[in-house]
Formats: structure tokens, sequence, C-alpha cells
């Protein structure tokens, strides 16, 4: 390396700066190449003739006399002093100097570094011109990052705006849908022999059916991505959730022609779950396998224990799902082209349903497929409970409702009065008004031992008349039924402190409101309540 240096004289010569020595009067004793070239000398005709003061201008000779001298005296060295001096051909040179007084001997001499100046203002000036695009380029950013975070707020905005239109449309959609239910009821109990209305009942039935199930997933999913959806945990057996959905699903599997093959482990897989909601998302799982598998296809649905966990498996031999697609499959309103043609008219939202629900529960699912035409598989995974399972409540014989008087308020005459139909024909004795006031006078006179109360009534709101009733003289033992269009946990709640026996939501599932009604007519009848059975049943 030392051999690639240039030797001392070279350097000293050729530096990247100007170099002068002078006596301290000026009087030039040695300059470098670097300086000659740059002042257009020889250095035989500086040296010993010529004075630093000599090479200034006029203005660089006053500053050197009033400045620099004075300075080098006071404290021997001046440093980055700019000055101007002259070329031989009179050209001006900025230059920058330092200079050192140093002590030689017995005398002092001068020693000058010289910079061009016009150099380093160039280079000033890049660095400020690169200052300012970088300073520019961060603004810019700056303001992109504004209008990132503005249109993140917008979209965020637009997100919540369409989940509560969502969460309306699902429930103003679900108020026609009670007097249709009660309307299908009666017309199926007045069909009989009705060779006209017997065969499109079914399809009236299906329909309804299934306009109520996508209303449903859209009300359920608005609980969810709010956060209203509230779960009613119990321990339960996995392999009781497995069964009841096979059963909900018997149907549906049987008109594809499909085979379902079930496998159960011999002990009971617990977990605390909500017995409805997950059921809810086999039966979504199972009913996907069904339909984006071709005819008489093969779907297996397995529950196991699997590191540590409950596991279920729903597989089926169906058209799959391609690799890129597995994750967003869970997404809201994600359907996949392959499969559009099959969704026999579904929303995207059953997968988004499932993984929220399971999420709930403190759970995972995931997707597998080795691809289009490869079947596809739903592994399902919930944390094991630690508590064994809770003693099952005993189904209730089936008891007529004959003769029960059941009082309906609702101010939608329709639903009232199909509903008072419906009620009829099962042998209630049913009464509808259409006001609280109304509903107030017929306690006396019509005496009722059940009662439906919508919740927002013209003149005075549902829980209101509740407290009014169970404040009457007959009012304490009359079975109270909330019918809301809203099934928050919040609604319940204050169904529950009004006095409510009983929350129903609408669409009003009559199967549920014969549950409730049976019971009323079996606690209310002379038979004492088996011992152990709670007398005050509460369905909410
Ligand atoms: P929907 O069935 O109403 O379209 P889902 O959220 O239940 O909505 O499913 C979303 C999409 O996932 C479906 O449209 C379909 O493309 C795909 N998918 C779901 N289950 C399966 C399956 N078992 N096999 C193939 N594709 C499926």
């Amino acid at each position: 390396m030392a051999d690639a240096c240039p030797p001392d004289d070279a350097f000293y010569e050729h530096a990247a700066c100007g170099l002068l020595v002078a006596e301290t009067d000026g009087l030039i004793r040695r300059a470098n190449a670097t300086i000659c070239r740059w002042l257009g000398y020889e250095a035989d005709e500086l040296i010993g003739k010529v004075r630093v003061q000599d090479l200034l201008t006029v203005g660089g000779r006053l500053f050197h006399q009033t400045h620099i001298n004075p300075i080098l005296q006071l404290q021997g060295s001046v440093a980055e002093v700019q000055v101007e001096m002259r070329h031989r051909d009179q050209t001006r040179i900025s230059l920058l100097i330092n200079i050192v007084r140093r002590r030689h001997g017995d005398s002092h001499l001068d020693e000058l570094a010289l910079l061009v100046g016009e150099d380093r203002r160039a280079y000033e000036r890049e660095l400020l011109k690169a200052r300012q695009t970088a300073e520019a380029a961060l603004e810019a950013r700056h303001g992109a990052e504004a209008k990132l975070h503005e249109m993140n707020e917008q979209l965020s905005l637009a997100d919540r705006r369409k989940d509560e239109f969502i969460a309306t449309l699902s429930h103003e959609l679900r108020n026609p849908l009670a007097p249709m239910h009660s309307a299908l009821e009666v017309m199926k109990l007045r069909s009989s022999g009705n060779a006209a209305l017997e065969p499109v009942l079914p399809v009236f039935e299906r329909q309804l059916k299934h306009i109520t199930h996508l209303v449903d997933d859209l009300m359920e999913i608005s609980r969810i991505t709010e956060g209203r959806m509230a779960l009613r945990c119990a321990p339960l057996d996995l392999g009781t959730v497995v069964r009841a959905a096979a059963a909900d699903v018997a149907a549906l599997i049987d008109a594809s022609g499909h085979t379902l093959s079930i496998s159960l482990p011999p002990q009971a897989l617990v977990v605390d779950g909500d017995a409805t909601r997950l059921t809810q998302v086999v039966v979504n799982l199972l009913t996907n396998a069904a339909k984006y598998t071709p005819r008489a296809g093969r779907i297996w649905l397995e529950a196991a224990r699997h590191e540590g966990q409950a596991q279920i498996t729903v597989r089926d031999d169906g058209i799959g799902i391609p690799q890129q697609s597995l994750a967003s499959i869970f997404d809201m309103f994600s359907q996949l082209e392959p499969a559009l043609d099959r969704s026999q008219g579904g929303l995207g939202i059953g997968l988004a349903l499932v993984k929220g629900i399971v999420m709930l529960h403190g759970g995972d699912i995931c997707a597998v497929s080795e691809g289009v035409g490869r079947g596809s598989e739903f592994r399902l995974r919930l944390p094991l409970s630690a508590a064994g399972i809770g003693a099952d409540a005993s189904a209730s014989a089936p008891v007529s409702v004959e003769a029960l008087r059941v009082l309906v308020v609702d101010d939608n005459a329709d639903a009232a009065d199909t509903l008072v139909m419906a009620l009829e024909l099962l042998g209630c004795e049913a009464k509808a008004v259409y006001n609280a006031l109304d509903g107030l006078a017929q306690l006396a006179e019509f005496r009722p031992q059940a009662a439906l109360l919508d919740i927002g009534l013209p003149d005075m709101n549902g829980y209101e008349m509740a407290r009014r009733v169970r404040a009457a003289d007959s009012g304490a033992a009359i079975t109270l039924i909330a019918a809301t269009g809203w099934g928050q946990s919040s609604d319940k709640e204050r169904a529950r402190e009004a006095g409510f026996d009983h929350h129903l939501t609408k669409p009003i599932d009559f199967d549920q409101l014969q549950t409730i009604l049976t019971l009323v007519k079996q606690f209310q009848s002379p038979v004492v309540p088996k011992s152990g059975t709670d007398h005050h049943f509460r369905i909410f």
C-alpha cells in the first residue's frame, strides 16, 4: 500500500489545495504547483519576489491589513477567511484561506492553505438543492400520508355506514316476514283438502324460509361486526352438535343424492359453547359441502380430539377451492367464480358468520383444498372444556294449548290478526288489539293467561305496558312475551327488567311460541309441576 502513495514532494506540489509559505510581512517563500496553476505563475516568479497581499484584490488587501494580519498576530492562526486573488490575467478567483503562523528557528513563517471558494459555493448550492429536494419529498410524503389517513377515515366511515345499513335493512326486512309466517300457518291449517292451495303452500313455505334465512344471516353478521352477538355458553358435547347439525341438513343431503359419513369419538368431546350457534356453524359448513359438490357426492363429518383441542372437520369431494382463495373465503361477501353458478342465492356471508362464531368461542377455522375439482375441507378447532357435561333439561311432553287465553298487542294489524288466526287454529282463545291502552283494558275483560306484546306501540312502548300489567291486580300471573324486531342482549335485558317472562325476535318462530304456550298451559293447569322443574321458565 505504501508504494502506491505519492512521494512527499509530489504530494506537496499537487495537493488538492494551494499551499504557500510566507514571511510574516507576506513575502512568499514557497508555493506549490497547485496555487501556481490557479494563479497562472511559475513558482520562481513568486518566491522571494511577491507578497501574498500583492496577489489580493484591493478589497482583499484591505481585509488582509485590517483583519487577517491583526488576528494572526493575536492568535497565530486564521481559519476559513474568504478573499479574492487576481490571476495573472487579472481575473478574480475567490479563495478560502487557512493560515497558521509557526516558529521556524528564530523567526516565524506563515503557512497558507487555499481552496477555491467557487467550488465550495457550487458544492453548497448543490447541497442546498438536495436539501430542498429532500424537504419537498418529505412534505409530499407527509401530504400523501395525510391523504391516506383521510381516505382510511372515509373508508372506515363507509364501512361503518354499510354495517349500519345492513343492520337496519335486515331489521326492516324482518318486519313484513312476521305476518307472512303467521298467514302461512293459517293457510297450512286451513288448506287440507284444498286442491288449489295444497301444492303451492310448500313452495310458499320454502321460499319464505329461504328469505327468512337470508335476512337472519344478514342480521347475524351485523351482530358480529358490531360486536353485539352474545353467546349463551355451557359445557356441551360436540357429538350432540354434530348429530343435531346432521339431522338438520339430512333432507338437503338426501335431495342432492350425497352420502354423508359421520365419525364421532367414543368419549364425549366437551367444550364451553353455545349449542345453537355451534350447530348453526356445522349446518352452514354441511350446507356448503352439499351445495358445492356435484350430485351424488360424498361428504364426511368428523369430530375428534386433536392436539389437546376439539376438532370438527367437514370434508367433501366437490368442486374444491383455488389455493389463492383459501384465506379470503372467510371474508364477508366473498363468493368464488367457479361456485357462483351454484351459490343458489347465497349472499357470501355464511363463512364469515361461521368464522365470527368460532372466534367468539375462542377457536379458529381454516379451509384446505388441493384445488379446483379436488374437494374441500373445513377444520374447526375449539378449546376443550375443563368442566363435565351439565344435566340435560328434560324435554316436556307435548301438552295441548286448548282454550288458553292469549292476548296479542301489535299496531301492525296484519301481524296481530294473522297471529290470532294461527293461535285460534291451535285451539287457543286469542284476541288482537292494536295499542297498549286497549290491551290494558283487556286485562279485566278478556283475562288473558299469556300476552304477546309488540315493543314499538304507538301510545306507550311495550316495556311500559309490561310494567303496568305487572302493577295491575291480575297482572302478576300473566305470562308476558315480548315480540321485537331487535334481538340484542340489551333489548332482552330491558324486557326482563320490565317484567317480561320471554323475549321472541320477529318474525316469531311459531314452534317456539307454541312451546312457550304449552308450558304456560302446563304450569297454569292444576297439575303440580315435577319437583326440580323451574316453574318460572324463561326463553330469552
Ligand atoms: P355462499 O354459500 O352464500 O356463497 P359462504 O360464505 O357460505 O357464502 O361461502 C363463500 C364462498 O365460498 C362460496 O360462494 C363458495 O365460492 C365457497 N365455498 C364455500 N364452501 C365451499 C365448499 N365446500 N366447496 C367449494 N367452495 C366452497
